[in-house]
């Protein structure tokens, strides 16, 4: 159903099989109005509010601490698997071929 998730994007751990720590409803709620998605805590929430969610990389594992939150599951979990390109962040492409030595001793 679910992608399996990949490593924390920022240290390299795996995610622990176990996510009861790692993936969770973070406490704040949303709930779609006529003037746009409004944001409330557990506290004003209704039977019509979504949770938020946080996906964290937890440092009582070995892992570095940082978290991605989304206002749905699937949402972080997206987030969480997304890797930037060279090319998205602004550093410079490299031609594979360049990096291709055996073509380097045909010539
Ligand atoms: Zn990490």
């Amino acid at each position: 159903m679910n992608e399996e998730l990949k490593p924390c994007p920022f240290c390299g751990r795996a995610v622990d099989r176990d996510l009861s720590d790692t993936l969770y409803p973070n406490g704040t709620y949303w709930i779609d109005e006529p003037r746009g998605r409004h944001y409330h805590s557990r506290k004003n929430r209704t039977r019509h509010s979504q949770p938020c969610w946080t996906m964290h990389c937890t440092e009582c594992n070995g892992g570095c601490g940082a978290e991605i939150s989304a206002d749905t599951e699937e949402e972080v979990r997206a987030k969480w698997n997304c890797r930037a390109s060279p090319a998205l962040i602004g550093l410079p492409v490299i031609d594979p071929d360049l990096l291709d030595t055996s073509k380097e001793a045909g010539k």
